[in-house]
């Protein structure tokens, strides 16, 4: 028997303090046959018994909220291609969970339910996630599979999705409905804090394929949430797939109540502190490379990625034999590219995507112009008084090594390397020497209770403190209905 199931998806994680709004064109978008051919999917093509129906996936780098034109774009043909492939046995959804489209709450919400309403009522929907995406009563009640990340960084991308996949074909050969539980915890804690590689979230997330173990558990979650979006919604918790009602109930509770008792404990994994402090101890410093995170304006969080605060900080204390990588600034990039390699300029950087974001003046020298795929992909390498820039077109990361190597850089050769993110990528991690975080300032400001407090749902830890707690399991809508009318 094949089984035929449909994929798709939309894909990001949106800070509401980033003024810059996700357009199309920050998406990658995979249609129809593009989509099991890449190979962010290819564990599809592994799937026997299984028709696969490829939709539409748009996924982008986190950022600003999506505009509402755009996401109304993806989500009409996303359920165009939907509707073409019924009837279906099984849908499954690659989603981020932190989305937030201009105007509208739980975003994700809207695009599962709508899912839902063209597969109807018996269609089972899988869905795999990022730790730090939000999950609401509406998206539990649409779904019947759930599985997320369980590391941060995110180095099981892939087994995640294959685990959200699995359980889907396994539900239609054993003919077996799943079903799933949540548990919120009134907490909202940074990534930077919450990081897998870190106690306390290292034993947290180390128990849960025990629960999985467990007699009627499918699959168990702990979800961290995304404190950068104001919404109501915003909350960490725990979700179980599951079987078993009561089972599934009990292990919501204790990874619920396992998550909140350790609360307090939380704490940032390198040696953290204001940007000056960390430039004192970068200058103080015999090793190299010394990777500051430039924090608050990490790309990959959220931030903005066009401020200039680090290298005004570094100009200003004369530091020589740094890299800072990068600072999205198209102006400046054109200006680069109209100049030519080699000539000398007077730059304006900073502040093109968000206009209260600091901007630097410096008169630099082109080192090298790199245009691969258009101008929203070029970057331009400048040097003023002994900082390496790089800039890029685009609001992007430089957290992989060849990153830097396509540009001829090679990150370990400075003594001082600039990126903009929170805790470092798993291929940057390695080669601090030593790693330091700048609390920047930021769409993505890891000062979490100064943030803008307005329509978060309280009481929540840290922004309330004085308040107990007793988990609340709650079964999707879907769930409920099947055990109190059959069993
Ligand atoms: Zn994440």
């Amino acid at each position: 028997m094949t089984f035929r199931i449909a994929v798709g998806g939309i894909h990001t994680e949106c800070s509401t303090g980033n003024p810059a709004l996700m357009t199309a064109e920050n998406f990658r978008v995979l249609e129809g046959e593009a989509l099991p051919k890449a190979d962010y999917f290819s564990f599809l093509r592994e799937a026997d018994n299984v028709e696969i129906l490829p939709l539409l996936h748009a996924r982008a780098v986190p950022g600003g909220p999506v505009s509402a034109k755009t996401y109304q774009a993806f989500k009409a043909d996303f359920l165009k291609r939907l509707k073409a492939s019924l009837p279906l046995d099984g849908l499954y959804l690659a989603m981020h969970g932190a989305m937030n489209v201009d105007g509208m709450d739980d975003a994700e919400a809207d695009w599962i339910l709508a899912a839902r309403e063209v597969v109807g009522a018996d269609c089972p929907i899988a869905v795999s996630y990022d730790l730090h995406g939000n999950v609401s009563q509406t998206i539990i009640d649409q779904i019947d599979i759930f599985a997320a990340y369980r590391t941060a960084p995110h180095i099981d991308v892939r087994e995640t999705m294959v685990r959200a996949f699995s359980m889907l074909v396994k539900s239609l050969e054993a003919g077996v409905r799943p079903g799933v539980m949540w548990a919120p915890v009134p907490v909202l804690l940074p990534g930077e804090r919450t990081s897998t590689e870190d106690e306390p979230a290292a034993a947290l997330y180390r128990q849960l394929p025990a629960f999985d173990a467990r007699e009627g558990i499918w699959d168990a979650n702990l979800m961290v949430g995304y404190v950068w979006a104001d919404e109501p919604r915003a909350t960490a918790c725990a979700v179980v797939t599951a079987t078993d009602v009561a089972a599934a109930e009990k292990a919501a509770s204790e990874i619920a109540l396992s998550y909140w008792d350790a609360r307090e404990d939380f704490a940032f994994g390198p040696v953290t502190g204001s940007l000056e402090e960390m430039l004192e101890i970068a200058g103080r410093a015999d090793t190299k490379p010394v990777i500051l995170a430039d924090s608050g304006d990490n790309p990959t969080g959220g931030g903005v990625g066009d401020r200039a605060d680090v290298l005004v900080a570094l100009m200003e204390g004369g530091c020589e034999d740094a890299l800072i990588a990068g600072i999205a600034d198209r102006p400046a990039v054109e200006d680069c590219f109209d100049a030519g390699k080699g000539a000398v300029l007077d730059l304006f950087i900073g502040g093109t995507l968000d206009d209260r974001s600091p901007s630097a003046t410096a008169t630099a020298r082109i080192i090298r112009l790199d245009d691969p795929a258009g101008p929203d992909e070029r970057q331009a390498v400048v040097e003023t008084g002994g900082i390496t820039i790089v800039l890029s077109a685009r609001r992007r990361p430089y957290h992989n090594i060849a990153d830097f190597t396509q540009l001829g850089l090679d990150p370990k050769a400075f003594r001082l390397l600039v990126v903009k993110s929170g805790y470092l990528s798993p291929e940057l991690a390695p080669i601090a020497n030593p790693n330091l975080m700048a609390l920047t300032d930021g769409a993505v400001n890891q000062d979490i209770e100064a943030l803008p407090n307005r329509r978060r749902r309280g009481p929540c830890y840290p922004f309330q403190r004085d308040f107990a707690y007793a988990p609340e399991p709650r079964p999707s809508k879907r769930w409920k209905a099947a055990h109190d009318g059959g069993e």
